[in-house]
């Protein structure tokens, strides 16, 4: 086994209690020490000796010491330098002087044992306490997280979390899931009884911010066990060895507690399979394995039930899902329609409101918004309630602040010149003109062209009724058509292009892209999957999987897709190139208009 890391901060450590001690061994106690001792010459010696009035005489191996008696009996200690001298033997017996022997020291054996191990020993134990601390400090864990990995560690524990499934909105077949675990910890003889063993190990998956931590913490809650709480990078930043060790206390800790409910959040940071890319990492894989051993080391029925986080589960080892280990997912998705109106509700609960809200409007505009965004636009609604000077929160506010959580802020007093305001009127009536004259697209809800710091001058949302999950090969291309209408409404009024379409350029090449690769869409390609995506939480990267001949064609059909629907886009805007002036002008005169106040102009005949 390697412990590269362990040699470096221990013997570091070692080094300093090592001076420490020595330093107080050769300087400090013999300070303490030594009486008052005064230097004499040779001859001084001789003749003190020869006066009578040295008591004691000892030889050592680089001095002579001596004892002169004074007045009161007491004596005061004298050195002298080592001389050739065979004579001295005889002048010391000559005059009575007691010699060789050891002069007596003024230290009890006590103090100098107290002195030279125990103080010692006390300032090593002090100093190590200090760094303990100090490692402590420097990890951020809440009081007391751990002293070097002893088993008497003390690890995180909470024993009431204070949530409970009420606090979780929209995951209804996540909290059925979990269900269960709260039965079971509730009342673990009635699955002992019947011989049923509990999954060890639940892994809540699904993207960031839908509320796994918080259904973690509910099952706590609603179980009423001690929630033992560890984050997957805390592990990770400790010394080697260090995260292993902090298994094993946390399982041990547990087991003595339980029922309870070990809860490891981003379990990806430890659980990243083992053969994954070229450099492996000894104490992830330590930990990793300790982990293992204990999952496996311990009596499901006790009522102990881990669960873990993750929004990579791709990435985990596979024995962690082994059975007996993290046997059962549940999946913790992105909240559909109801959802969002629920969490949005749930969050509402917390602001005062006024009395008109509709939140399905709200939700029906935050298509792929998670719990945590949602939660986020609520408190933004808030805070626009306060900085407005109103003592509740308006509709607009929650509209408003919709858009600042998923398109930025408004830029009210960015100077633009009217000429790019007039660009962009046309270029944003071109979006929802093209959408209102498909058949298959969402209803235009918001036209606008109030800038944002995101860089957008204009925005034009659009709104389904129903939450959509499928998408047809034709809403596809219309999509596509939509987006292409902005750039075609300039094309066709101006005599040149702006820059202003690049974000829609780039969402239809990507759409038309997905349809050649990953949807089936493109006859050239039938059903042939010619990507796959890596990382469908974290909505990431994707790798083609075939040859460059391939994907030359990819390229062709994907363009051949785009200039279609560029080409009806066109088509459209020309067919109806008095609408589109009108509107456009309607739009640079308000700066922001509702669905509603576009389809009556629309549908009003010139
Ligand atoms: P995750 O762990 O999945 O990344 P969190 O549990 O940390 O997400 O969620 C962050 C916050 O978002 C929560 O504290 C809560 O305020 C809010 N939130 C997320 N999902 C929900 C939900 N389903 N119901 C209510 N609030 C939610
Ligand atoms: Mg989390
Ligand atoms: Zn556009």
């Amino acid at each position: 086994m390697e412990i590269k890391n362990t040699k470096k901060p221990f013997i570091y450590y070692l080094i300093i209690v090592m001076t420490v001690v020595l330093l107080i061994n050769t300087f400090i106690i013999p300070m303490f020490l030594k009486r008052h001792v005064t230097q004499v010459d040779y001859g001084t010696f001789l003749r003190e000796v020869e006066n009578g009035r040295v008591t004691t005489v000892e030889v050592q191996d680089r001095q002579i010491a001596f004892v002169i008696k004074d007045g009161q009996g007491q004596g005061s200690i004298y050195v002298t330098g080592l001389m050739d001298d065979p004579d001295l033997v005889n002048r010391l017996y000559n005059a009575g002087v007691k010699f060789g022997r050891v002069i007596p020291k003024e230290s009890s054996p006590l103090l100098e044992f107290f002195l030279y191990w125990i103080l010692p020993l006390v300032i090593f134990i002090a100093l190590g306490q200090l760094l303990a601390r100090k490692m402590q400090e420097k990890m951020g864990g809440p009081g007391g997280v751990m002293s070097f990995g002893k088993s008497n560690a003390r690890i995180y524990v909470e024993a009431e979390t204070g949530k409970t499934f009420a606090d979780v909105a929209g995951q209804d077949e996540a909290k059925e899931a979990l269900q269960e675990v709260v039965d079971f910890l509730h009342n673990p003889k009635k699955y002992e009884e019947i011989g049923a063993a509990i999954p060890k190990g639940v892994l809540l998956v699904g993207p960031p911010g839908t509320g796994k931590t918080l259904l973690a913490r509910a099952v706590a809650g609603e179980s009423k066990v001690p929630f033992f709480s560890i984050s997957g990078s805390e592990f990770v930043e400790m010394f080697v060895g260090m995260g292993a060790a902090r298994v094993r206390d946390l399982f041990n800790q547990a087991q003595k507690k339980a029922p309870c409910i070990i809860f490891i959040d981003e379990i990806d940071t430890i659980g990243k399979s083992r053969n994954s890319g070229p450099v492996s990492n000894e104490e992830r894989e330590q930990t990793l394995n300790q982990l293992l051993t204990e999952m496996d080391g311990f009596d499901g029925r006790k009522g102990v039930v881990i669960l873990a986080a993750t929004n990579r589960p791709e990435t985990l080892d596979k024995a962690l899902l082994r059975p007996g280990r993290f046997d059962r997912r549940v999946p913790v998705e992105l909240p559909d329609l109801k959802g969002r109106e629920a969490i949005l509700k749930l969050h509402a609960r917390k602001v005062k409101l006024a009395d008109n809200i509709d939140f399905s409007t709200i939700a029906r505009a935050t298509s792929g918004a998670s719990g945590a965004d949602l939660a986020n636009i609520v408190n933004e609604a808030a805070l626009r309630a306060v900085r407005m000077g109103r003592k509740y929160v308006l509709q607009e506010d929650l509209e408003e602040s919709v858009e600042l959580v998923i398109a930025g802020y408004q830029r009210k007093n960015a100077v633009i010149s009217t000429k790019d305001k007039l660009i962009v009127s046309y270029h944003e009536i071109g979006h929802a003109l093209v959408a209102a004259k498909q058949k298959h697209t969402a209803p235009v809800h918001k036209i606008s062209i109030i800038p944002r710091t995101s860089g957008a001058l204009g925005y034009t949302m659009q709104i389904d009724q129903d939450e959509r999950v499928l998408m047809s090969k034709e809403e596809a291309l219309e999509q596509i058509t939509t987006l292409l209408g902005g750039r075609s409404a300039e094309e066709i009024v101006f005599d040149t292009v702006t820059t202003g379409a690049a974000n829609d350029i780039e969402q239809a090449t990507r759409l038309a892209r997905n349809m050649v690769t990953r949807f089936g869409m493109s006859e050239e390609f039938d059903m042939m999957a010619l990507e796959t995506v890596n990382n469908p939480y974290l909505g990431g990267d994707s790798t083609l999987l075939v040859s460059a001949n391939t994907s030359a064609r990819i390229d062709e059909e994907v363009l051949k897709i785009i200039k279609s629907c560029h080409q009806k886009a066109i088509r459209i805007l020309e067919e109806n190139k008095d609408k589109l002036h009108e509107l456009a002008r309607y739009l640079l005169e308000k700066e922001t208009i509702t669905g509603e106040e576009f389809m009556n102009l629309l549908s009003a005949s010139a």
